[in-house]
Order: structure tokens, then sequence, then C-alpha cells
């Protein structure tokens, strides 16, 4: 049977994972991220041995939490790990790997893994969102993962609200990300009153059914619509899936479904449903990177 590693390269912790080609995990390790280059890059190539062990695999896949242009392996801009920009990893693995090598962005693994594991191709057409410190996405077009150059699909830095002023990380003003993502709502929280350190706080809230508490999610919920708006009348998917960890608020997307009865959608019947994968997504999403891309060459 085919099998292929997945790292998801994350700002505090990296998971290695061995998968068969259904996306079927075999073994799997957690590691912590080192904080500088050199020592990444050391546990990158020791986890990668250790959950290889003596068994033969096609390739390996790895995601990572920033802009990683994925025909060319190197990072460009990590947000959480500024000492790795412009490291080019598929360089670095080379020297002790022989096997095909594989670079996504976090977020479009996660779609891809959320298409071919979660979803099991069900659908054609996906939108991937991830809904946490970011907003993340990846587009899966006729069962193909779209990237245009290497660094596509960053709907989460399209301009939504210009007029707010709100200044997103990426350095614009009014991106999807600066309206709906973690710091926003936990902001929208203490504009309605709420004194709290976290959003794990907030949950605290809603399940006691604080009005403030839930008046700031149908506020981050409102903005999540037109994101979704203008994803479905863009490219008209079969569904978006949400993940992330504001995506365990129920009434964070049940308020997005009923926001968008009130906008001319191209489809009003989009299904918009929760991501069946949880934190492993991405890693997941890494492994099948070389199993699609296999698919791709057959295309
Ligand atoms: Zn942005």
């Amino acid at each position: 049977m085919a099998k292929a590693i997945g790292v998801d390269v994350g700002g505090t912790k990296m998971l290695f994972l061995l998968l068969d080609h259904q996306g079927k995990i075999l073994e799997r390790k957690k590691l912590a991220t080192p904080t500088d280059k050199k020592p990444f890059l050391k546990t990158l190539v020791d986890g990668i041995n250790d959950i290889k062990g003596n068994e033969k695999i096609e390739g390996i896949g790895l995601d990572f939490a920033g802009f990683i242009d994925s025909s060319t392996g190197i990072i460009q801009f990590s947000p959480n790990m500024p000492w790795i920009n412009g490291v080019n990893i598929n360089s670095y693995l080379k020297k002790s790997f022989n096997e095909e090598l594989f670079f996504e962005n976090d977020a479009n693994a996660f779609a891809l893994a959320e298409y071919a594991v979660g979803y099991k191709r069900k659908y054609k057409n996906i939108i991937g969102i991830t809904l946490g410190t970011g907003v993340g996405s990846g587009i899966i077009c006729n069962g193909f993962l779209v990237k245009g150059q290497g660094l596509g699909a960053e709907l989460g830095h399209m301009i939504i609200d210009h007029s707010s002023g709100k200044i997103c990380g990426c350095g614009n003003i009014g991106c999807f990300e600066a309206h709906c993502n973690g710091k926003a709502l936990f902001e929208k929280a203490m504009e309605k009153g709420l004194k709290i350190k976290s959003n794990e706080e907030l949950h605290y809230y809603l399940k006691r059914d604080d009005i403030r508490a839930i008046e700031a999610v149908k506020d981050v919920s409102k903005h999540l619509a037109v994101g979704f708006v203008n994803i479905i009348n863009i490219f008209d998917p079969d569904a978006i899936i949400v993940g992330g960890g504001l995506s365990e608020i129920g009434l964070l997307l049940d308020t997005a479904k009923k926001e968008l009865s009130k906008y001319k959608l191209v489809r009003n019947d989009t299904k918009i449903l929760r991501a069946k994968l949880g934190e492993d997504a991405p890693a997941i999403g890494a492994a099948m990177l070389v199993f699609e891309n296999r698919r791709e060459q057959k295309k």
C-alpha cells in the first residue's frame, strides 16, 4: 500500500504523520517547534526520519503556517517565525531525502485534506476556510487545488470593508481576516462590555447566554457572511468547509448562514459545513499532496 509522510509546521508545534493513500493515519509524532533556524531544520529532518523508520514512502509533504511558495519550497513570510523567512526548505530536505517533496500553505493543505479525506471527494468544488488567529483558505476546483503561481488562494485577505479602517496583519485595511479572526471576535466582545482576557472566557459567557457575548459573535458573523457571499458568487462551490478554533462556536456559523439570505447569490443552496478532521487536517493534507500530485500528472 502506498504511503506518504505529512508534516505540519506550526508556530509552536510540528506534527509528523505517516499516512496511507486513503488518508488513514498509521503513525504520528508531535514535537515542539524550535525557535531558531538551525535547531528547527535539524528537528524537521530527525522527525521525518523517526516516523519514516524502515517504511518505503512515495514522498513527503510539508505545510507551513505562512507564505510558502509551493513551486520552490521557499518560505516567503512567516508571521510567527520571522527567523525562517527566506529559507529554502526544499533544497535543505533534498540533502537528506531522495523522495519527492511537496510544499503548501497550511490552509491549502487543510482544504485538500477535508476534500479528499474528511468528505471523501463527495464535493468536487469546495472552499476550505480556517477561522483562528488568522483566516486561512484553500480552493479545490474540479477536484484540484488552485494556487496560482504558488502563493494563491488567500481569501482571508480579500477586502470586505475598507471603510472600517481595520488594519489587517498583512498591512491592508478591511480584510476578511481582520474582521473574522480570533482577535476581531475578542475586540468585539470587549467593545460590547465584556471584561475578558481571552476567547476561551467568551465561551463561558456564551454558555450562559450572556447578551454581550452573543452580540459580539453575531457582529463577527455578519462579516463572515459578507466573505461567504463573495466566495459563493465568485466560485459557486458545492460547499464552504469551515474549520479552526472559532468554527466550534455554533452560533457564529449558524448566524452567518442566516445572514446569507439577505444577499443576492448566484445560488441559494451552497452548503456551509463544519470541518471533520480537527487539528490533524493540515498534516493529512500535506501527505495527500504526494498522492494528489500523481493524479495531477495523469490529468
Ligand atoms: Zn489582510
